[in-house]
């Protein structure tokens, strides 16, 4: 059993900051964490490796810095993380990071074997664009299955999964060829205390480095420039009036909400 993990490395979402000139974010002095959602993808590929056997590896793009979000997932019981780094991936929107990414795992491929199982989050706090999953799975390929909740079945020998996946109307469960792409929620699983042996192999560990240059990459699909979203505003939105809390009995909210509508009704009656 091979699994792979997409994972990014997000700036923590209670700093924030824009430039407006670039409408890019500041990254710059801003504490970075490893986005939410694929820690449980990384919670789940180890549990599967614990019930199977195999490995698990994960991926990144991004700056230098980012090799700590890989250490924190082999703190969490992954083999081994590759950082995929080069100045030609900068301003990257999601057609580009899905493309090198895509690249990048056939590169781990070939040089870790075959994968059963690929994961991403189901979007990164940052961009929210919930796009460069499914970007990937695209591309290879393969079945997807977004919004995971639950992995019911796992069965190496028929080479299926039965899984359950969030819906707008509710759930849905799926029977999927493995290899399969998940993108994951939080509710997938419950977070496990990593134990010491782990956090001294973490510590212990290298990060491999993936680049333009040990990575066969078509660099007119790299970065910003090859890049067809363009952010032409970044802005803080004006906060909004709050809303009006009406209480009550039934009778007498329904009164009040037709007193404070009736303007609007008015105007358009
Ligand atoms: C405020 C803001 C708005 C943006 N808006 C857009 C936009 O509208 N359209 C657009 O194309 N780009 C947009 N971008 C750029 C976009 O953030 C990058 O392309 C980014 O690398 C991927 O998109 P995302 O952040 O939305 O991630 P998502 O697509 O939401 O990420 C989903 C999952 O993919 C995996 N993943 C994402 N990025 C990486 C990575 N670098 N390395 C490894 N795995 C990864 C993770 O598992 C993650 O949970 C925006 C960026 C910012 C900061």
């Amino acid at each position: 059993m091979h699994a792979l993990v997409f994972i990014k490395q997000v700036p923590d979402a209670s700093q924030v900051r824009i430039n407006y000139e670039t409408g890019t974010l500041i990254r710059e002095g801003v504490p970075a964490i490893l986005n939410p959602y694929e820690v449980h993808a990384v919670e789940e590929a180890v549990k599967i490796k614990q019930k199977f056997g195999g490995k698990v590896t994960i991926l990144t793009m991004g700056p230098l810095q980012a090799a700590d979000a890989l250490k924190e997932c082999l703190s969490r019981g992954a083999d081994k993380g590759y950082l995929l780094s080069d100045r030609i991936f900068a301003g990257s929107d999601t057609l580009a990071t899905s493309y090198a990414l895509y690249e990048g795992a056939k590169k781990i491929i070939e040089l870790e074997g075959e994968i059963d199982f690929f994961f991403a989050g189901k979007q990164a706090i940052d961009g929210d664009t919930a796009q460069t999953g499914p970007g990937i799975a695209t591309r290879f390929n393969i079945p997807l299955v977004t919004y995971l909740t639950k992995l019911d079945e796992v069965n190496l020998e028929e080479k299926y999964v039965v899984a359950t996946r969030l819906t707008e109307f509710g759930q849905e469960t799926l029977k999927v060829p493995i290899p399969v792409f998940f993108t994951v929620e939080e509710s997938l699983n419950i977070l496990s205390h990593s134990p010491l042996p782990w956090l001294v192999k973490a510590a212990q560990s290298k990060i491999e480095i993936l680049s333009g240059e040990n990575v066969d990459l078509d660099k007119n699909q790299c970065g910003l420039r090859n890049s067809p979203t363009i952010v032409k505003k970044a802005f803080t939105p004006e906060k909004k009036q709050r809303g009006a809390t009406l209480t009550g009995t039934f009778d007498e909210v329904v009164d009040q909400a037709a007193e404070k509508v009736a303007p609007f009704l008015n105007n358009i009656l």
